[in-house]
């Protein structure tokens, strides 16, 4: 005799389940399905009150707990932001006000796991990963609205201790940034010099005879990168570098060799005018398509300081 998977209790031979808890499990995930969709509907604070309500009065089989509601309640969350957008989902069609719920819908539901799945540390990384999503489009948003955007992570001191230029103030940051460069050493009496196009990818001048040795350096220190309205800073452990938007002639995204789609990239390359190269690795596509979009907003000058409203005192 088997245990039912819903229930703990006996079920008959060679079933796993009993229908009727199974039933009650579909129905306890159409349930959570309906309160993601209509708490994001309605995109107010009262929405998530009544989510958790919702949530705790759920018919749910014996082995359901709350925390696996809320699970299911954020893995849904996509879903329902797809339906709520017309088109696929960029926040561009989304107003201020929907970018900042769903952030909000994010962290709160989040808050009421207890305990946090074994898995919570992924979990983070994902649901930051959505977070910086809306906040990137958000802030896109604003660029091409003309709106201007707020100073980032006002009160960071890896952001506030930095000397802006007049006039410059920063974007967005990205944490676990890792710097690549190659180190070649040409053998003498070899053949042509070969160039670097992207990391791990050369092009070989003239016969080729002999090699020239490359090898790809990692720096071990991640660090951070903050894009600025005028360039970026990486600093780290050991190194820090500022890189003016007017010095940088081509930004690409990197791919793996065996990948080349957008989705696969994970950093990006920068081409300087002094002929120098860099390589960021990135901890996602997304990151990295992100800062590569606003890069070149801001090369173009686009991006500009919100205006400040008076205050009355
Ligand atoms: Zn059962």
């Amino acid at each position: 005799m088997a245990t039912c998977t819903y229930c703990g209790k006996k079920t008959g031979w060679f079933a796993d389940h009993h229908d009727a808890c199974f039933a009650q499990y579909q129905s306890t995930v159409a349930a959570v399905s309906k309160g993601v969709s209509e708490a994001i509907r309605k995109h107010n604070n009262e929405a998530l009150v009544q989510l958790k309500n919702a949530l705790n009065s759920i018919d749910k089989p014996a082995s359901v707990s709350f925390s696996d509601l809320c699970l299911m309640a954020l893995g849904d969350w996509q879903r329902a932001v797809d339906d709520a957008c017309c088109t696929d989902r960029t926040a561009l069609e989304l107003t201020a006000e929907q970018i900042a719920f769903l952030i909000l819908f994010l962290q709160t539901v989040f808050s009421w796991l207890q305990p946090l799945p074994p898995n919570f540390r992924e979990l983070i990384a994902r649901y930051h990963e959505q977070i910086m999503s809306l906040q990137v489009g958000d802030t896109i948003r604003r660029i091409c609205l003309g709106e201007g955007i707020d100073r980032l992570a006002m009160g960071d001191p890896k952001v506030d201790s930095i000397n802006y230029l007049p006039g410059e103030f920063p974007v967005i940051v990205v944490e676990n940034v890792r710097v690549e460069t190659a180190q070649t050493t040409y053998l003498r009496n070899y053949g042509g010099p070969s160039f670097r196009v992207a990391p791990g990818l050369y092009w070989r001048i003239g016969q080729s005879q002999g090699q020239a040795r490359t090898s790809l350096v990692v720096d071990e220190h991640a660090g951070h990168l903050i894009l600025t309205n005028m360039g970026i800073y990486y600093s780290n452990a050991t190194d820090t570098f500022y890189t003016p938007c007017t010095q940088i002639l081509k930004r690409v995204m990197w791919c793996p060799p065996n990948d080349l789609t957008p989705k696969a990239a994970i950093g990006m390359i920068l081409n300087l005018r002094n002929g120098k190269q860099f390589g960021f690795l990135m901890g996602s596509p997304h990151q990295s398509l992100a800062f590569v979009k606003l890069l070149s907003l801001s090369s173009a000058g686009l991006i500009h300081e919100k205006e400040q409203l008076p205050t009355s005192n």
